[in-house]
């Protein structure tokens, strides 16, 4: 990258935010992996405060922190707006002699920062998303051996937001996991049974695919499973999620959707991947065969949510594949 280039991207706010939203970490549960490099800071440092804080449009919002911090604060007041506007660490000997700080309320009020380390949280491709910070309430320096440590701990923040990203999607068709597929549908039940709206699900599995595998090869398959899948993307709304729940079976979540909606969205999508040609794969029909269920209060658990579209899917296979099957419960 040319040094231009790498001081653009310290400018660049809709791009860095939009680095950050593609982390799909703000507002997540606290998670082990982060807590430990706190805690490890914490000590190591000997510091009564360690934050991992990442800054979004207005405000800091902290995925893991160790001593008395809110975990939202005003950007305006965030010491870590300073250091995601550069590429190298921040020191800050004695927030009370330095005017850019002397008077924000957390030098002045509790927690009673005095002094700061703040190392940038730079992503794979060059946005600064947040830093990995050791707070004192004392002033006090920090040596060339410790801005090393922290350097490290940082980079390691970085490789655990990555590895939550490898852990939530498919490798090949970019869907989330089973697990992390799950999760939303947990999120979106709990949703319907805190009295939101119904949310629908789409299990779809794709028709024949054995034969594609057999008579154009696994590679050929491959494709298309990832066609399938970036297909689904661009046709369904953008707050769908998409699962790959195995082998050439996939899930669309359709958070806060009714069931009519939901019928006539999945109709268009059948239809439409019946018509698509996949690039490379000459002039031949992808069809696949869907079973639609909505959040119902005869439904148990999630578990039965899933259960009744797998057996309307079941079903459209059995009555002739390339078609849609909804629920017709009238409760
Ligand atoms: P049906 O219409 O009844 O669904 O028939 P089908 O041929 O689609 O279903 P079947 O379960 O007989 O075959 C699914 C095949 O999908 C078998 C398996 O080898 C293949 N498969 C599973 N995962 C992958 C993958 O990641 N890539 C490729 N290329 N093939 C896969
Ligand atoms: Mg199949
Ligand atoms: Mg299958």
């Amino acid at each position: 990258m040319r040094v231009q280039d790498v001081q653009n991207k310290l400018m660049d706010e809709p791009a860095r935010l939009a680095a950050l939203d593609r982390c799909q970490i703000l507002d997540t549960a606290p998670e082990a992996a982060f807590d430990k490099i706190t805690s490890l800071v914490q000590t190591v440092m000997n510091v009564p405060i360690s934050i991992v804080s990442l800054v979004a449009k207005d405000r800091q919002w902290l995925k893991s922190m160790t001593g008395p911090v809110a975990a939202n604060m005003p950007r305006t007041i965030s010491f870590c707006t300073h250091t995601i506007e550069r590429r190298e660490p921040m020191v800050i000997a004695d927030a009370a002699e330095d005017k850019r700080f002397a008077s924000n309320p957390v030098v002045l009020g509790p927690p009673f920062i005095r002094s700061y380390l703040g190392i940038p949280l730079s992503s794979p491709d060059g946005y600064n998303l947040g830093a990995l910070c050791a707070l004192d309430t004392k002033p006090r320096s920090f040596d060339a051996t410790q801005i090393q440590i922290m350097t490290s701990f940082a980079a390691l923040v970085m490789d655990e937001l990555e590895l939550r990203l490898i852990a939530k999607s498919d490798f090949l068709t970019g869907a989330l996991t089973r697990r992390a597929f799950g999760a939303a549908l947990n999120g979106a039940w709990a949703a319907f049974q805190d009295g939101g709206r119904e949310s629908a699900l789409i299990i779809f599995d794709i028709d024949h695919f054995k034969r594609i595998n057999d008579e154009r090869g696994h590679a050929a398959g491959d494709l298309v499973l990832s066609s399938v899948a970036q297909f689904v993307r661009e046709t369904m709304p953008p707050e769908a999620e998409l699962g790959r729940l195995g082998g050439e079976e996939f899930a669309v979540l359709l958070p806060d959707m009714d069931r009519q909606t939901a019928r006539s969205l999945t109709e268009a999508l059948r239809s439409g991947l019946a018509a698509y040609a996949i690039p490379g794969m000459s002039a031949r029909p992808v069809t696949a065969s869907f079973g639609v269920a909505t959040t119902v209060p005869s439904l148990a658990s999630v578990a039965d949510w899933i259960a009744r579209a797998d057996l309307l899917m079941y079903e459209a296979k059995q009555s002739g594949r390339n078609r849609c099957r909804f629920d017709m419960s009238v409760d």
